[in-house]
């Protein structure tokens, strides 16, 4: 049977959280001793571990059928991949940042300088669509450091918390562009991969789909369930069942993460009771 030959980073932010979203799509995959490859026991899956900076070059060739990493990388190396899915982890925002005592005046700081990056296409793109003139000074790790030796007049790189930039007398002067981890795919999958390739997503978006979100089960009098059911709108709308208990039902519904304490303190209010709030692990739409 075919398998589906799937990229993930080998060692790295991305790593782990790439292999826990396959073990939460029920893919197992072991890989005590970080081979190169391995295969996954329960789905027709070659898992391949590479540099992040490898995956879309694999995957346009098709040594690897599909790939996770970061959107930055992908814009960076410009291969010919697809963009299948944004899998909702490894944030992180590209940021021109410059030395903390200097007054930033705008985009218009930027002329003439210097600026060190480990993603000069990116960064040549912005500026050119900007219409202004840099110096790009291209580096393969560590570009934080390059304002402080003396190589360049700013940078332009990976910010997620801002703490790496304070460490090194930088400050955050011109977010670019956001990213997340995605999962690519090569553009001409053979039909029995692409079916594999639908499985996966299918588990991929049923497990984004319970992200952020609980189960909410709760009691309460008839008289207020159109109250509540205002409040708890719910995948189609709320599941009411009549309690053994005359004049009750249960109400059990989905509640957003954003808005739960909210929710949960006009439950109360209105007069609900013995409300339990369970996580929800996926959800099919
Ligand atoms: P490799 O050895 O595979 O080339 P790397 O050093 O290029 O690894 P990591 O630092 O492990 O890469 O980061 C992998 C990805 O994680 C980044 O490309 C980015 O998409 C994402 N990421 C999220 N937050 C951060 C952060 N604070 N710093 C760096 N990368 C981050
Ligand atoms: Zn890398």
């Amino acid at each position: 049977m075919e398998k589906i030959k799937i990229a993930i980073q080998k060692s790295g932010r991305l790593s782990e959280k790439s292999l826990d979203l396959l073990t939460e799509c029920g893919i197992n995959v072991s890989n005590g001793n970080r081979k190169l490859k391995t295969d996954a026991h329960n789905f027709p899956m070659e898992i391949l571990f590479l540099r992040d900076d490898d995956i879309p070059q694999y995957v346009e060739q098709g040594v690897a059928d599909i790939g996770i990493l970061g959107q930055n990388e992908v814009w960076e190396k410009e291969k010919d991949v697809v963009e299948i899915e944004k899998l909702g982890f490894g944030n992180c925002r590209l940021s021109l940042a410059i030395p903390k005592d200097e007054i930033y005046t705008g985009l218009d700081y930027f002329n003439g300088k210097r600026i060190a990056t480990s993603y000069p296409k990116i960064l040549k793109k912005f500026f050119r669509e900007k219409g202004r003139d840099v110096k790009i000074e291209e580096l393969g790790g560590s570009v934080e450091i390059a304002t402080g030796i003396g190589l360049a007049d700013a940078i332009f790189d990976i910010v997620s918390t801002g703490s790496t930039l304070i460490m090194n007398g930088l400050k955050e002067a011109e977010a670019i562009i956001k990213s997340q981890a995605v999962l690519i795919g090569n553009k001409n999958l053979s039909t029995a991969k692409t079916e594999l390739l639908e499985r996966l997503l299918f588990r991929i978006k049923a497990y984004k789909n319970g992200q952020g979100k609980k189960y909410v089960l709760l009691n309460a009098p008839n008289e207020i369930i159109p109250d509540i059911v205002r409040l708890l709108p719910g995948m189609r709308s709320p599941s009411i069942l009549p309690l053994a208990d005359k004049g009750w039902s249960s109400v059990h519904s989905v509640i957003h993460d954003d808005d739960f304490w909210e929710i949960i303190d006009e439950l109360k209010r209105l007069g609900a009771e013995g409300i339990l709030v369970v996580p929800i692990e996926k959800m099919i739409l």
